[in-house]
């Protein structure tokens, strides 16, 4: 390993945020050489014995995500804990710029020096997206951080992807108008541990609990998972706002990650989260592969114009990729 590697590995372990910062642009980056040094040094920082509590939370734009991660921050910063916090946005890879990229976010919890705020890469796949969030997970468990958050924003996969990658996952929803569920998919509940509605306060309060009624209503529908103690799914009321019920969901959180800690949940998630990784690294290093053939790059797209002109199947088309690789492999 290089003398460069070994000195930022030693300045991260140190808790260093710059060098934590550097660490991770080394992740994000697609270049061969950066993404070998960043192997040597997530090899060398691999140590179990720096375990952060992993926590998702996702929710769509403006319900409070990043008002409650800075409320939550705080205190937790109060109480000598180091937070640090990830934000996973695929979406920011279609928009140009990343949603939660926005520097004024946070601005307490960024400055206080035992909090670590990351904003999501500017452009980056959601399997770029997904490698490059559980390696910043993992050097920011090794820089010493307790409590490292991963935020996402409501859509596509990246509520699935974040919670391969973390033990408690939280879902924050805003006050509903109406009494009908606010058109949230079935999956992201059957992943929520605890649903958080936010901005219980002044006008919004009542409204709140009634929504809190209807979640706790919907996820008692579908209770029965063998990961889960008494009591969760759960759903609370809190407001970022005026701090009002954050003590408590967090208590919960907390109360949850000891008992799946305790009861080895956690270690079967995390070892499933791992079989995970591998298939996801696999998939990925499949297309690059393909990809990294120019020739083949090129029949690749002539074959998607054919697929999508409609003059050829689909399916038949992949196979005529697929058939010489498999017959390539078996080494015939
Ligand atoms: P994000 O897009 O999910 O990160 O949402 P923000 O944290 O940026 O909050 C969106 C808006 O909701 C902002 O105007 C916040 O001031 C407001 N907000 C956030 N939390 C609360 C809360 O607990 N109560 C009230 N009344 N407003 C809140």
């Amino acid at each position: 390993m290089s003398i460069e590697i070994e000195d930022l590995a030693a300045r991260l372990v140190a808790g260093e945020r710059r060098a934590l910062a550097r660490a991770i642009t080394l992740v994000e980056s697609t270049r061969t050489d950066h993404r070998a040094a960043a192997e040597a040094l997530l090899d060398r920082l691999a140590d179990p014995s720096r375990a952060a509590l992993r926590v998702g939370l996702s929710g769509t734009p403006g319900v409070g995500k990043s008002s409650v991660i800075e409320a939550l921050g705080l205190r937790l910063v109060d109480a000598g804990k180091r937070v640090a916090v990830l934000a996973v946005d695929p979406s920011s890879a279609r928009s140009g710029g990343s949603i939660l990229g926005d520097k004024t976010r946070m601005e307490q919890l960024s400055r206080e020096s035992c909090a670590f705020i990351r904003p999501s890469p500017a452009a980056a796949q959601l399997g770029g997206v997904a490698r490059r969030t559980r390696e910043a997970m993992l050097l920011c468990e090794a820089a010493g951080f307790d409590v490292v958050i991963a935020e996402t924003v409501g859509v596509g996969q990246s509520e699935t992807l974040v919670s391969r990658m973390t033990d408690v996952f939280l879902l924050l929803l805003a006050p509903a108008g109406g009494d009908e569920l606010q058109g949230v998919k079935r999956g992201i509940m059957e992943i929520a541990d605890l649903v958080l509605v936010n901005k219980a306060d002044g006008d919004l309060a009542a409204q709140a609990m009634r929504t809190r009624a209807d979640y706790a209503g919907a996820l008692r529908l579908m209770r029965g998972r063998d990961t889960d103690p008494e009591g969760i799914p759960a759903a609370r009321t809190i407001s970022a706002l005026t701090g009002a019920g954050l003590d408590e969901a967090w208590a919960e959180v907390e109360r949850l990650a000891a008992w799946r800690r305790d009861s080895g949940v956690t270690a079967r998630m995390r070892s499933a989260q791992a079989g995970q990784w591998f298939e996801d690294e696999l998939r990925a290093g499949v297309e690059a592969l393909l990809a990294s053939d120019a020739a083949l790059a090129a029949r690749l797209g002539k074959m998607r114009a054919e697929v999508e002109a409609g003059r050829a199947a689909p399916s038949a088309a992949a196979r005529t990729v697929l058939d010489p690789l498999a017959r390539a492999l078996r080494g015939a």
